[in-house]
């Protein structure tokens, strides 16, 4: 006889517990509904930008890429000078790695791997035509869209010209322009450029893939202090594969991250082993897939070996 009324007490206390439930979630879903309608123009117009935060955010939460410190003793290293290094042909040499800002200026000869890219009157580095070539292909397959370029390579004229003309934050002082080593691409589709690139799914594409291509955002939203210029979500910069990942994923921007590398130590990460170097000669570690060296526009050269 307890026991049934027990029982039938536990049963309308969970009937309760459940219309409570089920209450909440019926007024949870009316006021969000009503949020989401009032704003429905502003959530549309900005649906891409709002993904285009969380993801980001997600992707350094949670995909952090550790630079590991690691022993010298561990690799099989030769020293070469900077003329043994140009001329072996199992070592690429070129510059994709230098700073170029207000402080560390575009030098004499910063140009002299540029190139026309397909015969299509454009110029740029020749290291950025493959992932700028690879990039356009994807978001033309993806999207049915063209990725045009608004400016590459940029003479010292051009760029003083374009320097005369517009604000100061928006055309870097001649001799803190990337384009005029090549080594940039200003970026847009049909309806979406500057400011607005990062409204369209192909903006966000680029901003937040960019890094797979060896390709980085130069100038973030988070760091204009440092970099000294707005968020240009058109800009890419080349700097090769496993440094734009770290960049991407460790949010930092390209100053940040040449100065997180101490001289002369080696680091490990995603299959690549780096090293900072000053002196007369390098260190170059032996038997790698392949081994890129650039200078860094800071007084060190930057080694980056593929391990086989
Ligand atoms: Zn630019």
């Amino acid at each position: 006889m307890k026991q049934g009324s027990k029982k039938k007490n536990g049963g309308k206390n969970k009937r309760l517990r459940l219309a409570i439930f089920a209450l909440c979630l019926v007024a949870l879903t009316l006021v969000t509904g009503v949020f989401v309608y009032k704003n429905k123009d502003a959530i549309s117009n900005r649906k891409h930008e709002y993904y285009y935060q969380l993801r980001l955010n997600l992707d350094r939460i949670f995909t952090e890429v550790r630079l590991k410190e690691r022993d010298e003793s561990r690799y099989t290293l030769k020293e070469y000078t900077l003329s043994e290094i140009k001329k072996d042909p199992n070592i690429h040499y070129d510059n994709s790695l230098i700073l170029i800002n207000s402080e560390h200026k575009v030098y004499e000869g910063a140009d002299e791997y540029v190139g026309e890219y397909k015969d299509k009157n454009v110029f740029m580095h020749k290291a950025i035509m493959k992932p700028y070539e690879e990039l356009a292909e994807y978001i033309n397959k993806k999207y049915g869209k063209k990725l045009y370029i608004s400016s590459a390579y940029r003479t010292r004229e051009k760029q003083e010209e374009l320097a005369a003309s517009k604000s100061k934050d928006t055309a870097a002082a001649p001799d803190a322009s990337e384009h005029r080593t090549g080594l940039a691409l200003d970026v847009y589709v049909n309806n979406y450029a500057g400011e607005a690139f990062i409204k369209s799914r192909e903006g966000v594409y680029v901003n937040l893939n960019a890094y797979k291509y060896g390709l980085i955002i130069r100038y973030p939203e988070n760091k204009t202090e440092i970099t000294g210029i707005k968020f240009e979500p058109w800009h890419l910069r080349y700097v090769g594969v496993p440094h734009a990942e770290i960049m991407y994923r460790n949010d930092l921007c390209l100053e940040e991250y040449i100065e997180s590398l101490k001289v002369g130590v080696f680091y490990e990460a995603n299959g690549y082993i780096i090293s900072r170097q000053s002196g007369e000669s390098l260190k170059i570690p032996q038997n790698m897939k392949s081994v890129r060296v650039s200078p860094d526009n800071t007084g060190c050269y930057i080694i980056t070996a593929e391990k086989p």
